[in-house]
């Protein structure tokens, strides 16, 4: 089927049209620099520039196709987690555009779009696998048994998220905002031994995350030096995160059994995790399925991708439907 897919859940505007598993377009506006002056999203802002960008980006998709809108079989949109206002934009979009093309409406867990990412960019991808998904509001272990739609929820974060924590610490490091590249980019010229930043809850059998602790020590760090060095901060900190989200992958692979590790969310793109993760894999007999970086962080095609397999399920959206801002599975 051919799917028009709507995404404007948090800072990114996208429109895509899935045929199948091909991409025919994913535009993705960006408000990244509207919002690094404020050093974070700002929620109104945010669903003001959606407004404005929606109908431009959804004109370039539609162009970039060379598609009519009578071959779309349905709409897709994400219904959330997210900010209600952002998500609300997109929603009313999809829905006149669904009315207008006659065409049924199809709802999407922001989440489970993350996921689907990994199927995009890997068409024989099938349950059952693991999915650590990563992400800048998020940092869930999922077990996708015999569903690509109906996970199990095996662990989370119990304070930040991954992306967030790099986020946070940007802002201490005065680096800029998103803070994940900028915290990339600076550790390549760090030392990601020189500091031991602490690695939260490694016990066997706790599948839950908490970063808000190595967040708190690079504080103190830095408040205890005054001469530091920025890159080593950076790389250490860095390594501590990805050390944890492997040992915790470690894990549930060890008490589900799982042989496929899909890693998603805007913190897949992160060089250093996808080495580490990948070297893991391979040495334990995994397989490891991480999409490209561009399908990592946030755009409409993982949703279209979603949508194909939720359609498969006949799970359609009434015209009624609306935000979820706390959808969760
Ligand atoms: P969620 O998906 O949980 O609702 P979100 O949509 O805002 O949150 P994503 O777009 O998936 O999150 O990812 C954005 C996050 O990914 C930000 O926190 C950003 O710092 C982080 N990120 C992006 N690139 C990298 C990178 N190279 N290294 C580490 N983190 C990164
Ligand atoms: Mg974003
Ligand atoms: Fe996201």
């Amino acid at each position: 089927p051919s799917i028009l897919a709507i995404e404007t859940s948090c800072d990114e505007t996208s429109v895509s049209i899935l045929k199948d598993n091909q991409i025919l377009s994913n535009i993705i506006s960006s408000q990244i620099d509207i919002h690094a002056v404020f050093g974070g999203v700002v929620p109104e802002v945010a669903a003001r520039h959606h407004l404005k960008n929606l109908p431009l980006v959804f004109e370039k998709a539609i162009q970039q196709a060379d598609i009519s809108l009578s071959q779309i079989d349905a709409i897709a949109v994400t219904t959330g987690p997210g900010l209600a206002g952002s998500l609300l934009v997109g929603i009313s979009f999809a829905k006149g555009v669904a009315i207008a093309l006659e065409k049924p409406l199809i709802g999407v867990n922001h989440l489970l779009a993350h996921v689907f990412a990994a199927k995009l960019a890997f068409s024989e991808l099938e349950p059952p696998y693991l999915a650590l998904l990563v992400s800048g509001g998020h940092t869930e272990l999922l077990m996708f048994e015999n569903s690509s739609i109906n996970p199990v929820l095996l662990g989370r974060t119990l304070d930040d998220a991954a992306g967030e924590a790099f986020d946070k610490v940007a802002r201490l490091l005065e680096i800029g905002y998103p803070g994940g590249p900028a915290i990339e980019q600076l550790s390549l010229t760090g030392n990601p031994y020189k500091y031991r930043f602490p690695r939260a809850m490694l016990e066997e059998g706790n599948l839950n995350f908490s970063f808000s602790g190595v967040k708190t020590s690079v504080l103190y760090t830095l408040k205890e030096n005054e001469k530091i060095c920025k890159p080593d901060i950076a790389a250490s900190f860095q390594e501590a995160v990805v050390d944890v989200l492997i040992e915790k992958t470690a894990m549930a692979v060890r008490m589900t059994g799982m042989k496929k590790v899909v890693v998603v969310g805007g913190v897949a793109a992160n060089s250093r995790l996808r080495e580490k993760i990948t070297f893991w894999a391979k040495e334990n007999d995994l397989q490891i399925y991480i999409p490209p970086k561009n399908l990592c962080t946030d755009n409409a095609a993982m949703v279209a991708r979603a949508a194909i397999d939720l359609m498969k399920n006949e799970s359609y959206a009434s015209l009624n439907v609306t935000a979820d801002p706390a959808l969760s599975f």
